[in-house]
């Protein structure tokens, strides 16, 4: 897919970064994403249940309930996948990266870098035949990668080994320094 000016990726980082907040508030890690159509219209939306009860609308209850997998139960049949771009606030795990290139979902953006449980190095590295079509962008918008560095620092701490934690506190110290 051809490039595209950071400025068009802000609006759509920040209503991932707005579901983000929203499953937060609602008990869940705090990760949003947003499918945009080549016009730039969004046509699906998603964010983290894993601490939500199951509903007919929207898995949950389940470790797998993560912003992508919810945005692609959403949507339903993936169509034109290549003219398609996933926005995430953090930037997608194993799973929902691989979903989405085995998707063929044409261009993956985040606002953060996940430096433990992040996938692009799979996404942009693998050698899988079905992933080689998938454009990665990683933290276009400077402003935007710090806010959801500081969203998410505190979920990083709990959830990852120590390891984990280490890579974030050398990725993001500053976003990272307040974390009790
Ligand atoms: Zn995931």
């Amino acid at each position: 897919m051809p490039a595209l000016d950071p400025a068009v990726h802000r609006p759509h980082l920040e209503e991932a970064l707005r579901l983000a907040r929203e499953a937060q508030v609602a008990g869940s890690a705090p990760v949003g994403a947003v499918l945009v159509d080549a016009e730039g219209r969004v046509i699906a939306r998603g964010r983290n249940r894993v601490g939500e009860a199951q509903s007919p609308e929207h898995v949950g209850a389940a470790s797998v309930a993560h912003a992508e997998m919810d945005l692609f139960f959403a949507l339903g049949k993936v169509r034109e996948g290549a003219e398609l771009t996933l926005y995430t606030s953090l930037e997608p795990c194993l799973m929902c990266g691989g979903a989405a290139a085995l998707l063929g979902v044409g261009r993956v953006v985040w606002a953060t870098h996940d430096p433990w449980g992040g996938s692009g190095r799979l996404i942009a590295w693998s050698d899988h035949p079905a992933m080689q079509d998938t454009d990665v962008v990683p933290c276009p918008v400077p402003e935007l990668e710090a806010e959801g560095a500081r969203l998410f620092a505190p979920e990083a701490k709990r959830a990852f080994p120590e390891e984990g934690w280490a890579l974030w506190r050398g990725r993001y110290p500053v976003e990272t320094a307040e974390v009790e």
